[in-house]
């Protein structure tokens, strides 16, 4: 009885994203650093442990350790939770095989919270499928090795028409802090959402836009 009357004082928590725009603290972190007046851009660049900063800061293999912060760049909240590279089949429900090529576990810690009764994806017709046979969208996180990669291929494969591929986090978008070696050098992304780890909201709006909306 004391959870019921617990969650009767505490009412609905789940966001209300999509309707709504989340809220400030629902984002945490996923700005880029922008530099800020008088940044010392040759320092943070040679500082950058991913060599993110070129002439801008690249989102893809931003990690988001702040060391560029001593140097004036400042957290931005402005930039895009996902890019998406061409017009994906779907309108509606999708289900998401997840493919961790080599993850250190954060993103799959944030891959988990979509399914907690705060983002509950469940109500946007996302659902996770344990087998690629039954997937739209193949999800993959993590740093490809050798082995993997070959277990990713054959997911891929297994997978039925039409079939759209999220790459989620700095390892799998470019490598991130492991090196010079995004998943796009095996398989064709459709969807990219940067981050390191990508906060859920990143990865509900980087699977909404999979789902076509
Ligand atoms: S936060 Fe870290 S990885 Fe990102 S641009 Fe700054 S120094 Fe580079
Ligand atoms: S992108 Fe970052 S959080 Fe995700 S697996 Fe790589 S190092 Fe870990």
């Amino acid at each position: 009885m004391r959870w019921i009357f617990r969650g009767i004082k505490k009412g609905i928590l789940t966001t209300r994203y999509p309707e709504e725009k989340p809220a400030y603290d629902e984002v945490p972190e996923i700005g880029l650093p922008v530099p800020d007046k008088c940044a010392d851009f040759a320092s943070a660049e040679s500082n950058c442990p991913t060599g993110a900063i070129a002439d801008a800061v690249d989102a893809e293999k931003c990690i988001f350790c702040g060391r560029c912060e001593d140097f004036r760049f400042k957290r931005s909240r402005t930039v895009e939770l996902a890019e998406v590279r061409k017009a994906l089949p779907f309108s509606k429900s999708i289900h998401v095989f997840v493919a961790d090529v080599g993850s250190c576990n954060a993103c799959n810690r944030e891959v988990e919270m979509l399914n907690n009764p705060f983002y509950d994806f469940h109500r946007l017709g996302i659902f996770f499928t344990p087998t690629p046979r039954h997937a739209d969208v193949l999800l993959v996180i993590g740093y490809p090795v050798e082995k993997t990669v070959k277990a990713l291929l054959e997911a891929y494969d297994a997978m039925p028409e039409p079939k759209v591929v999220v790459a989620a986090g700095s390892c799998a978008l470019s490598g991130g802090i492991f090196g010079e070696r995004g998943i796009d050098r095996y398989i064709d992304v459709d969807v990219r959402v940067p981050g390191c780890p990508p906060p859920p909201i990143a990865l509900l709006h980087g699977l909404l836009k999979a789902s076509g909306r």
